[in-house]
């Protein structure tokens, strides 16, 4: 069983413009479709980011793989270490992190290496793991404020407009009724402190046993945040990344008692030893999109046992084949307790036969068929290249998005 092929598909997906601090979501978000097919003619699937540098360092390793056994891991991650000398980060500079190009380059390979794998043993990916530690895995609803999408974007719009805490509320009951989700995460840091102090609030006021977060993503200096956190004590399950930096986020946690979680200052596994040196943060969010791979994020789920700290899991606007791999290795870190982030019901596409996944309470079954238990749909994968095609845009830039709807709107991170 050797690799014989790699096919590696960008795609434009339709999104929504959905606020963040540092801007908001384009028309379309991108995404990587990568087919790695071995010469007994069997495929294993993975996907990933789809902006230009990760693109790039998916296509420069590709070569060297070819002829590699799918079961190498430790053989892969020296083969596009080889590959991708100094290849830096993927993410463009108005990001608020960033991500080696090996690490992810490395975690979207070694997914489709363990869905060969599965295939080739007949176990689900979870299984090679060691194994589902629950059957179902739970996800939280994504709530954000938004703009409505313009007439000339394309694509369905959810919800219209949402700029205020009764149209959140609303955003909210709608995916807790569609979806089932029992816990909810609200990305803040669009609207002044303290209108999203009083949207936690009236959340926590209309579902009153739903674990809730906020995910400001640095947007608030040390002061505002402590004020932000007296005022929702006792309200929030955790708060995800209120200011910018490890020595903020240090100062701020010996000053609360409410757990402080990251997506933005731990992203490497030197960054978990310096995290719990200051304290910084007692939740890391998990990825398997780079924090290399499914066997990367297991160890991390270790790693914070053996730190005493939670974990998380982190998403990224994603598709079907994604959310199998998040849904795996959810089900195989014993340590990851907390319900996970999913962007997936803000997307009508998908490219997985058999349509979109759906969610019962909130969760996603664990798949049970070999390897991820997903297959490509070959019409639809070729629908979104084809959109991709017709694009101008290669990078991801919600600063530059933003100016559509805010001539004026200048960046600052953090803004209060
Ligand atoms: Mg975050």
């Amino acid at each position: 069983m050797k690799i014989s092929t790699i096919r590696i598909t960008p795609i434009a997906v339709p999104d929504m413009p959905l606020l963040n601090t540092k801007g908001v979501h384009g028309s379309h978000f991108l995404r990587s479709i990568i087919e790695v097919e071995c010469d007994d003619g069997s495929i294993g699937l993975s996907e990933t980011y789809g902006a230009i540098k990760t693109l790039d360092g998916l296509r420069r390793a590709a070569p060297q793989l070819i002829g590699m056994d799918p079961f190498a891991l430790n053989a892969l991650r020296a083969r596009i270490e080889a590959a991708l000398p100094d290849a830096g980060g993927i993410n463009h500079k108005t990001m608020l992190t960033q991500h080696q190009v090996v690490d992810v380059v490395y975690s979207a390979y070694e997914i489709a290496f363990l869905d060969l794998i599965g295939h080739a043993t007949g176990r689900p990916l979870c299984d090679l793991l060691g194994g589902a530690v629950r059957d179902t895995v739970q996800f939280a609803a994504y709530l954000f404020f938004k703009f409505a999408k313009p007439s000339d974007q394309f694509g369905p719009d959810l919800f219209g407009e949402v700029m205020s805490t009764e149209s959140l509320l609303n955003q909210a009951e709608t995916f807790v009724e569609r979806h089932g989700f029992q816990s909810i995460k609200l990305k803040g840091g669009v609207l002044p402190p303290d209108t999203e102090i009083e949207t936690m609030l009236a959340l926590r006021e209309r579902f009153p046993e739903h674990p809730l977060r906020i995910d400001p993503m640095g947007a608030w200096r040390v002061p505002t945040a402590q004020r932000v956190c007296d005022a929702l004590q006792g309200t929030l399950e955790y708060l995800e990344d209120p200011v910018r930096g490890m020595e903020a986020m240090a100062e701020l946690s010996a000053m609360t008692d409410i757990p402080l979680s990251t997506n933005l200052v731990v992203v490497e596994f030197e960054q978990v030893l310096e995290a719990f040196k200051h304290d910084a943060v007692q939740i890391i969010l998990s990825d398997h999109h780079y924090w290399r791979g499914a066997t990367g994020a297991r160890h991390l789920g270790e790693m914070c046992r053996a730190a005493g700290m939670g974990v998380s899991m982190h998403s990224n606007t994603h598709l079907g084949i994604s959310l199998a791999a998040m849904t795996h290795v959810a089900a195989a870190t014993p340590t990851l307790t907390f319900d996970c982030d999913t962007h997936y019901p803000w997307t009508h596409h998908d490219v997985i036969q058999g349509g979109k996944w759906t969610f019962h309470q909130g969760a996603v079954a664990v798949p049970t068929t070999p390897g991820l238990g997903v297959s490509l749909d070959r019409d639809a994968l070729g629908e979104l290249h084809d959109y991709y095609l017709q694009q101008s845009s290669t990078d991801r830039n919600d600063t530059q998005e933003i100016k559509r709807y805010i001539p004026d709107y200048v960046r600052q991170v953090p803004r209060w």
